[in-house]
């Protein structure tokens, strides 16, 4: 028999959770619904899902606190999460980002366009197979195969989509990379995906770096480039020609 993703959907609204259930296993997925976070909890302790759908405002725990509690957590940090919102606020949708969701979606959404979202995150899940596993970039350090990134030795920590873009980075250094070229070659489906996604999972990654986030420089007007020769922008910018 045929894996279907198994799908957990945290929503309180019993309308919306069995309308996404029923879309869900129609578009071939397992879905699975939790009302509430204890509930959600149970599930997730009982059977990791492929992805969650987090509903943003919930009773108890909001799906914020939810994410961010799920992304430290080590059984459970790489579980990609799509945050579905009411409110098609900018700083809601940052927010979301930088608690840890992949993604979010604003209510009222249309089944393709979830489906379609659902089926991106799982991509991204997976990092571009190469046949040598282990990338270098200075003292960047990135195995593919474990997972693992260090700084001079030293274990990083990333999020699943932060670690993507960093491979994709590493094994494209040097070259300037527009945030819309990122979104197809690092999301693949960024038909429903902002720019502005880059540039939140680009801070996340920098933050991730510590030392090593001067290795991802931004070009002005083109977009992002990671290079084992950082300048300092501002010296460059200010010292004159000798
Ligand atoms: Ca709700």
């Amino acid at each position: 028999m045929k894996y279907l993703p198994r799908v957990l959907i945290v929503e309180d609204e019993p309308a919306i959770a069995e309308l996404i259930a029923v879309n869900l296993k129609h578009g071939g997925f397992n879905p699975v619904v939790a009302y509430e976070s204890v509930a959600a909890q149970r599930e997730l302790d009982a059977a990791l899902p492929d992805v969650i759908l987090l509903d943003w405002m919930l009773p108890g725990q909001s799906g914020v606190m939810l994410a961010r509690h799920w992304r430290k957590q080590e059984r459970t940090k790489a579980i990609p999460i799509i945050m579905l919102t009411a409110r098609g606020d900018e700083t809601d949708k940052v927010a979301g980002l930088d608690a840890g969701a992949d993604d979010y979606i604003t209510k009222p959404f249309s089944t393709p366009e979830l489906l379609a979202r659902i089926r991106a995150v799982l991509r991204r899940r997976t990092p571009e197979s190469t046949s040598d596993s282990v990338v270098s970039v200075g003292a960047l350090v990135l195995d593919a195969a474990t997972h693992r990134t260090t700084h001079q030795g030293l274990e990083l920590k990333l999020g699943p989509t932060e670690f993507k873009l960093l491979h994709y980075l590493m094994t494209h250094a040097e070259r300037v990379h527009s945030r819309a070229s990122l979104l197809d070659k690092v999301w693949g489906d960024h038909v429903f995906i902002e720019e502005r996604t880059v540039d939140v999972h680009v801070k996340r990654l920098r933050e991730a770096l510590g030392a090593a986030s001067v290795m991802v420089e931004t070009v002005r007007g083109a977009g992002y480039r990671l290079t084992k020769a950082a300048v300092a922008p501002a010296a460059a910018a200010s010292s004159p020609s000798q």
